[in-house]
């Protein structure tokens, strides 16, 4: 069922992170898959680490902000592979900043990467997916997402993933291409690595520790492949029992 051979995906934010760990399950189960990042040493390291492994994956350098850049990554892929069947919005960033200490700018960079760059994938992609008979999206939200938080900028671009997973679910699903949401509780990368919010958050955790990045890989794995065939729309917790 999660057999993805044949098939490509373009993983955003994917040169480190959780990102790399959902471009190396997605190659693992046989998917052609694009690393697009604004870190390109990391992202062509990884492209050639897993390229040694005997997996298809390339490189593309993506500010997901920049809507050029998507055009020129949705060339090459279809100069690679000629298909496109899987997206991952998984490309984030965070400023901790409450609203009285943060500026206009910093407001809208945050919303521009973590919101506007998934909505731009979507647009974009959208209609290369329907050529090719149909796809799933995936965006990275988070539990966030679900109530109010001291990162106004942050936890609003995640609630706003949520909206925009519903509304292009039912846009594009007669077409055969599927839109969920992934909502992580803490997995610890280098977005969080060192914040004194770790240990107050393990301990507020159910489970008592944080998620390791293989967990959400799982999850997109399972919303990339035809197990989850009847799924769109919804947003998935994976935090330990955090929003329970
Ligand atoms: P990370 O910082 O390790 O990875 C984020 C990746 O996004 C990096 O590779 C970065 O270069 C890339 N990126 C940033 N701005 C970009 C841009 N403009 N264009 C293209 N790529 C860009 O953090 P992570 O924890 O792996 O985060 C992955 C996703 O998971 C993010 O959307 C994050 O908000 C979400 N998330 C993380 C946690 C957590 O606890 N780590 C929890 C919930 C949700």
């Amino acid at each position: 069922l999660s057999d993805l051979s044949g098939q490509t995906a373009i993983v955003t934010g994917g040169a480190r992170g959780q990102g790399a760990v959902e471009v190396e399950l997605l190659a693992c189960a046989g998917a052609s898959v694009l690393i697009c990042d604004v870190l390109n040493d990391e992202g062509v390291a990884l492209a050639s680490r897993l390229t040694d492994a005997g997996y298809d994956v390339r490189f593309q350098p993506l500010d997901v902000t920049s809507e050029t850049a998507w055009v020129a990554a949705l060339d090459a892929v279809t100069s690679w592979t000629g298909r496109l069947d899987i997206l991952v919005n998984n490309a984030g960033i965070i400023n901790r900043k409450i609203i009285r200490d943060m500026s206009v700018d910093e407001w809208r960079k945050v919303m521009d990467v973590n919101a506007t760059g998934a909505f731009m994938g979507i647009k974009l992609c959208a209609p290369m997916m329907i050529e090719s008979g149909g796809g799933s999206i995936i965006n990275i939200s988070s539990n966030s997402g679900f109530s109010g938080h001291y990162d106004p900028a942050y936890t609003s671009s995640k609630w706003a993933l949520r909206g925009l997973t519903r509304s292009a679910a039912m846009e594009y699903a007669r077409d055969g291409v599927r839109v969920n949401a992934i909502c992580p509780g803490l997995i610890v990368t280098d977005l969080n690595r060192g914040s004194p919010h770790l240990e107050p958050m393990i301990n507020m955790t159910p489970m008592q520790r944080s998620g390791e990045a293989d967990e959400v890989a799982q999850l997109v794995l399972f919303l990339a492949s035809k197990g989850s065939a009847y799924i769109t729309g919804e947003d998935f917790v994976i935090d330990g029992g955090f929003t329970a």
